[in-house]
Parts: C-alpha cells; sequence; structure tokens
C-alpha cells in the first residue's frame, strides 16, 4: 500500500491539469499583465482574466471585477478585517475561527476596534441567535467562517445573513475549506466578501483570493500599496502562474464537484463506521450531514494518546489538527471552544479526505488505526498494571 494521505485540510496536492496549465505561464504568458502595450503582457493579462472568471463562476460572484488576488486566505482574511475596520468600528466573529482572522481582530483591538467573540454551540457552530444579540448600531463587519478547518462544522451562514443583512452589517466567511468542496453560491447565500485559497482546492499555494461586493470595496483601504494592480486595492506584480493554477482549480472544481462531494461524503461515512466499533471513539463536530463538510473527521480515541498511535503507522498522513497549530503544545483553540478536555484534545487526530481518496486507502487506514490504538491501550493498561502507585 503506497502511502495513505488523509490531510487534505492543510493541503492538497496540486491537480495534473493544473499543472499544465500553470506551464504556459511560465514559458509563453511570462510577461508583466500590466505591460498592456506589448502581445506579451496582454497574453499574461489575458490569463489573468481568465482566472478571474473561472473563480467567479466557481462561486457565483455577479462579476469578475469583485475578485481580489492575494497570496493566499491568509491575506484575504487579514485585508478584509483590516480594510473595513476603524477606530470605534465594531467586529463580530467566533471562537473556532482560523487565527488569521483572530490574531488580526486582536490586534485591531490595539487600534480602536472593538471585537465580540462569540462562543460555539458544543458541536463547534454558533447559533445564529448569537449573531443577533451580538449587534450593534456600531458593528461595521461580522466574520466567520463556512467550513472549519479542524472538525468540519459548517455554521449556517445562510441562517447568519439575512440578519446580518438586515442590519446593513456586511458578511465576510473565510471559505478555505469550502470552496471546491461544497458549492458556495455567494449571491444566493448573501455573502459579501469571502477568502479562498488555491492550495485547499488543487491548486498552488501561495495564492488565493478575496471576493468583494463592488459596493463594498468601495470602503476597502489597501494593506499593501505603491501600484495601481487590482484597482489599486492591492499593489505587487501579479502572481500570473499562480493566479491562472487557481483558475485552472476553480474550473476543474465547477465541472467536478457534483460528482466528487457525495463520493467523498460516502468515504468519510466509511471511515467513521470502520473505526466506531474500536469502541470510546469520541467524534468532534455536528452529526447532522447537513452541517458538516464532507471530507472531514474529527476523532477523540480515549485511552490513546495521538503521540504513541500515529508513529505506529507511518504509512498514513493524518493530523491533530491544523496545520497551522500543529507544533504547538497548547490544546486546540477550536477543540477549547467546544469544550473537549485537554485529556481528550491529545487524543484527537484529524482525518481529511480528498478527490483521490479510495475506498481501498479508507479500509487500510480503519484496519491500521485500529491496530495501532489497541496496541497503545493495552501497552498503557499494562503499564499501569505494573506501576507502584496504582496498587
Ligand atoms: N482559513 C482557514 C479556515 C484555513 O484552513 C486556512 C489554511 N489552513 C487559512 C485560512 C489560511 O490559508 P492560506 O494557507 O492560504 O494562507
Amino acid at each position: 500500500m503506497p502511502p495513505v494521505y488523509l490531510d487534505h485540510a492543510a493541503t492538497t496536492q496540486v491537480d495534473e491539469s493544473v499543472l499544465a496549465a500553470m506551464l504556459p505561464a511560465f514559458r509563453e504568458a511570462f510577461g508583466n499583465p500590466a505591460s498592456r502595450g506589448h502581445a506579451i503582457g496582454r497574453r499574461a493579462s489575458k490569463a489573468v482574466d481568465d482566472a478571474r472568471f473561472a473563480v467567479a463562476t466557481l462561486i457565483g460572484a455577479r462579476s469578475m471585477r469583485d475578485i481580489l488576488f492575494t497570496s493566499g486566505a491568509t491575506e484575504a482574511n487579514n485585508l478584509a478585517l483590516s480594510g473595513l475596520l476603524r477606530p470605534g468600528a465594531h467586529l463580530i466573529t467566533a471562537r473556532t475561527e482560523h487565527k488569521s482572522v483572530l490574531d488580526t481582530a486582536l490586534h485591531l483591538t490595539q487600534h480602536g476596534v472593538t471585537v465580540t467573540v462569540l462562543d460555539v454551540q458544543p458541536d463547534g457552530r454558533v447559533d445564529p441567535a448569537a449573531v443577533a444579540a451580538a449587534l450593534r448600531p456600531e458593528t461595521a463587519l461580522v466574520s466567520l467562517m463556512l467550513v472549519n478547518n479542524e472538525t468540519g462544522a459548517r455554521h449556517p451562514i445562510e441562517a447568519i445573513s439575512p440578519i446580518v443583512q438586515q442590519a446593513g452589517v456586511p458578511l465576510h466567511v473565510d471559505g478555505t475549506q469550502a470552496v471546491g468542496q461544497l458549492p458556495v453560491e455567494v449571491q444566493t447565500m448573501g455573502i459579501d466578501l469571502l477568502s479562498l485559497s488555491g492550495h485547499k482546492l488543487y491548486g498552488p499555494m501561495g495564492v488565493g483570493a478575496l471576493y468583494i461586493r463592488r459596493e463594498v470595496r468601495r470602503h476597502l483601504v489597501p494593506m499593501l500599496r505603491g501600484g495601481a494592480q487590482e484597482g489599486g486595492t492591492r499593489a505587487g506584480t501579479l502572481n500570473v502562474p499562480g493566479i491562472v493554477g487557481l483558475g485552472a482549480a476553480c474550473q476543474l472544481a465547477t465541472d467536478v464537484l457534483p460528482a466528487t462531494e457525495p463520493q467523498i461524503r460516502h468515504l468519510r461515512q466509511r471511515l467513521w463506521a470502520g473505526l466506531k466499533p474500536l469502541g470510546r471513539v469520541h467524534r468532534q463536530g455536528p452529526t447532522d450531514e447537513a452541517a458538516l463538510a464532507p471530507g472531514i473527521l474529527n476523532v477523540a480515541f480515549e485511552g490513546a494518546d495521538r503521540s504513541a498511535v500515529l508513529p505506529r503507522i507511518p504509512e498514513l498522513a493524518v493530523s491533530g489538527g491544523s496545520a497551522c497549530t500543529e507544533g504547538s503544545l497548547a490544546i486546540s483553540h477550536v477543540l477549547d471552544a467546544m469544550g473537549v478536555s485537554a485529556e481528550r484534545a491529545k487524543t484527537v487526530i484529524r482525518f481529511s479526505l480528498g478527490r483521490h481518496t479510495t475506498a481501498e486507502a479508507i479500509d487500510f487506514t480503519i484496519d491500521r488505526m485500529t491496530a495501532a490504538v489497541q496496541a497503545v491501550r493495552q501497552s498503557d493498561s499494562r503499564h499501569r498494571d505494573a506501576s507502584p502507585r496504582s496498587r
């Protein structure tokens, strides 16, 4: 069995068709898209326009002009918050958001912005009533993710957006773990700003986008200055090959999503069904399919610390939580917000499936996880029996 990659929430492999689409951007369309005075520059500019159109199409934007290219979702999240929140403004967000939202919000509190960080329900979802209760006359932005990167919990954005809209407040959604994984339609869902990232949808790293509705964009203050690129909203020479790759990945997602979403959902259910017989396993996040991303399964294996289990399965690529916080010893802020104890958090493994995950890979994972967890539990209990303190 070749290595089994179940860490798609950390990153996805660049699709071959995406790579093939990117190569001409290095070889033939290598010009600066701002150099419209010659054909090579215009070729690059056309490639960027095509990619912008593909991104807009995937997320149901009204116009491709509402798409702003960035270096990834971290930058898109930073720009959404820093670009719209002025001193005196109020932001509503939630405890389980990505750190690129939470740390930016914290930074803005030093610049006169007040922030309400909402608690989540035990399944990791925000209650729309809590958003309604937190709104104030000075609220200038609500920022909530669509899908959580650790648990796959999907906030009820469709129920939240009318509340926010009625208050006349823009809604920013971090769609990094959702775009390309499940249908996202900014207009029908009432989303004013949406962050997305190339490397989560089989495109390259280091490129992403911020969708921003024209009426909201007028108020956005740039973070990067010094050039007229992206209408002056984001200065800097465009990453043409990256943008072309993101466009190709979005085009591919538009084509394959109707088939891949149910297929991945089904495999995730198969994985959970196969792990349950182990006993003393607990799932973090919602159980209702409508409230879940297709590919993420977060499981605590009671009595078996991840640090003892994973070295027994070197062929398996999974993680404990988000890649961004992997190295830190602190309990994940997401699990903490959901009331998961530090002891349980140490036993949590996040499995995240992708388009190329097979039933064989899932069955292999079930077998190897079962053996490894049982072995760790047994050696732990032997250890306890032998220890004088436990007598
Ligand atoms: N938001 C979420 C929910 C994410 O999962 C990630 C990536 N881990 C990001 C933002 C940051 O994306 P990027 O890697 O493109 O900066």
